[in-house]
């Protein structure tokens, strides 16, 4: 397959930063996404301006580009399915599928051997006090489908919270009830894997979360190098059980014991993997870009230690001090207004490499 052009669906910064990674290697991309001058469209060759599953913009997107991926795991499956019909889609459809619905995700996880948290199937308040009673009154309620930073979820604490109404509050839809893990801190992964099947894995990132949105993503993470390679080795797994290709950013905790636990998986470049374009030689989107397009994939070690951090309404209000620093990168989106909750930029800050990464 020789790829000259790389669709790409959804249009946000995530697009956007896969979209500049395609322009530094010659490809050209288009961005189907229903806002118009969205975040990636910005930086991009052209954009069809149309919802996900709208079937001629399918059409247009597949007669226009050579291979097909996307910036967000809420793609509709059929969208994917029927654009594989016709041209490449990468990460494959299956991807989609195993990560849109928090109930699937976690047996898929299971059943490559991988530890999640326990949980439940949670259709009506009785299935909620049910599952609450197994788990001894703690738990996190979470829609299956379409939740993200943190939204769509209710934490239970052992006899400080009431079920009372709770199904219902989370919108009557499916939910599931996953038991409560107390972590010592989160990670994540990002892996890549290739046409011809090689994975490479950038560095764990330490998380921290603030209001449900990632706050920092610090590297290297205070892990032992065994839950390091741990995590590379369950990223290896579940790139394998998908047949994968590109870039999924999967998220652990890290228990006291130094075990890892997986929460969810992403099937696109992530938040958390930010700070590869400021400390790796090759980006994730770089990484991304080179697997989709059937290139060899790059050179993921990290040169620096680094922490990124997201600029989250206000936040973007500090720029003038992040631009006045001699050691920070600073990656703004093009968005025009900033909105609590709304991700506006990042910025990742250097320091000397600490470690040998294991
Ligand atoms: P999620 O949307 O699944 O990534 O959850 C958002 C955040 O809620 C996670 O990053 C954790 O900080 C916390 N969280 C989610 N699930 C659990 C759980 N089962 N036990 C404890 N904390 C959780």
């Amino acid at each position: 397959m020789t790829v000259t052009t790389i669709g790409i669906i959804g249009g946000g910064q995530l697009g956007r930063m896969m979209a500049m990674a395609a322009a530094r290697l010659n490809f050209r991309t288009i961005v189907l996404e229903p806002q118009v001058d969205c975040p990636a469209a910005q930086v991009a060759n052209g954009q069809i301006v149309a919802a996900y599953d709208d079937p001629a913009a399918l059409a247009e997107l597949a007669g226009a580009c050579d291979v097909v991926t996307y910036e967000f795991e809420n793609v509709p499956v059929s969208a994917a399915q029927a654009l594989a019909g016709s041209i490449p889609v990468y990460p494959p459809p299956m991807a989609l599928e195993a990560a849109q619905d928090r109930l699937v995700e976690k047996r898929f996880i299971n059943g490559c051997g991988i530890p999640t948290a326990d949980f439940r199937a949670v259709d009506s308040q009785s299935d909620l006090e049910a599952a609450l009673r197994d788990f001894g009154g703690q738990g996190v309620l979470k829609t299956r489908r379409l939740g993200y930073d943190g939204k769509g979820q209710k934490v239970f604490r052992s006899g400080a919270d009431s079920a009372d109404g709770a199904y219902a509050a989370l919108g009557g839809v499916p939910l599931i009830l996953e038991s409560f893990v107390s972590f010592e801190r989160e990670i994540s992964i990002i892996a890549a894997r290739a046409t011809d099947g090689i994975v490479v894995c950038f560095d764990p990132a330490e998380n921290i979360h603030r209001n449900g949105i990632l706050h920092t993503s610090t590297v290297p993470a205070s892990i032992t190098d065994a839950t390091a390679v741990a995590a590379r080795g369950a990223a290896e797994t579940i790139l394998a059980a998908l047949d994968y290709v590109g870039v999924i950013g999967i998220e652990f905790f890290v228990l006291p014991d130094g075990s890892l636990i997986a929460n969810e998986m992403a099937p696109r470049v992530h938040n958390s993997g930010h700070w590869t374009e400021a400390a790796c030689v090759v980006s994730q989107f770089e990484q991304h870009i080179r697997a989709v397009a059937g290139m060899p994939l790059g050179n993921a070690d990290r040169h620096s230690d680094c922490v990124m951090q997201n600029l989250v309404g206000d936040d973007i209000l500090a720029l003038p001090d992040w631009l006045r620093r001699r050691d920070t990168l600073v990656h703004l989106y093009g968005k025009t207004e900033s909105r609590p909750g709304r991700k506006m930029g990042h910025v990742t800050t250097l320091t000397a490499k600490s470690s040998v990464s294991p």
